[in-house]
């Protein structure tokens, strides 16, 4: 599965999945530009554990969902790195409640940090990836957005939103050979789900075969297979890392 040699970049990486994510694919070889929104602090911390594990990795402060944030995020690592193989599109908050109470404010937000910000990275390194004849992309969708989630309209839509557009991606970049897939997580240890009440911990549980909660590297794991040769004939294919909850 090696990625020597590789430029990845990882949204949302200084915490959870992101961070597993960034870390997995350092271990691989690539080097891993680790985005963040405000935890400068934390995403350093993930540079530092990958620089003392002999990888190579820097971090970037950008909102995904800041579309001129998101260009000169691009335009710096094409010119530092003169290519990207590999965007993983991770970056995601979650704004919940039911659709009596949900602001229409919550409801833009979790669209343009979740669905928007994938559109302002893959525009840009779509034309790079074309240009190189190379890369692959791997975004971050969600259980929700397959199977729908009460008190998730939001949330859910913009995950359903993700794959629709990672299969119509795919289709467009297919004749050059650059594989655009999605992971569809599960219940995932992290702050996200931190914030669950416990009754919604317990009913999550009782919903998945495996009757456990993911960690965030068997995500990253499968993230890593969908953006290395080994997965070199798969796009398009969301793939379901939820301890069966989906099938
Ligand atoms: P998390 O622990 O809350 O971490 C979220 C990450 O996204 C942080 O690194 C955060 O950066 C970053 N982020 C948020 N808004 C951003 C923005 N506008 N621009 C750039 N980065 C931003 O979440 P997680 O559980 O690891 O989730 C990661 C992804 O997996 C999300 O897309 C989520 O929807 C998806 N997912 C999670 C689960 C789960 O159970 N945990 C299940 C299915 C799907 P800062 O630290 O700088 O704020």
């Amino acid at each position: 599965m090696g990625l020597e040699g590789k430029t990845a970049l990882v949204t949302g990486a200084s915490r959870g999945i992101g961070r597993a994510i960034a870390i997995t694919l350092a271990a691989q070889g690539a080097a891993v530009i680790v985005n963040y929104n405000g935890s400068k602090e934390a995403a350093d911390e993930v540079v530092s554990e990958i620089q003392a594990a002999g990888g190579t990795a820097v971090s970037y402060g950008c909102s995904v969902a800041d579309p001129e944030a998101v260009e000169s995020m691009m335009k710096d690592i094409f010119s530092q790195y003169k290519r990207l193989d590999i965007l993983v599109n991770n970056a995601g908050i979650t704004r919940d409640n039911l659709i009596l109470k949900m602001k229409e404010e919550d409801f833009d937000a979790v669209l343009n940090t979740n669905l928007k910000g994938v559109f302002h990275t893959c525009r840009f390194a779509a034309r790079q990836m074309l240009k190189q004849k190379a890369g692959c992309i791997v975004n971050i969708s969600s259980i929700s957005g397959v199977m729908g989630n009460a008190g998730q309209t939001n949330y859910a839509a913009s995950k359903a939103g993700v794959i629709g557009f990672t299969k119509s991606l795919a289709r467009e970049l297919a004749s050059r050979e650059i594989r655009v897939n999605a992971v569809a997580p599960g219940f995932i240890e992290t702050e996200m789900t931190d914030k669950l009440p416990s009754a919604a911990v317990e009913a999550g549980k009782s919903q998945i075969p495996f009757g456990r909660f993911g960690k965030a590297e068997e995500v990253a794991k499968a993230v890593c297979f969908l953006a290395s040769e080994d997965a070199s004939y798969i796009t398009g294919q969301v793939l379901h890392v939820d301890g069966g909850m989906g099938m």
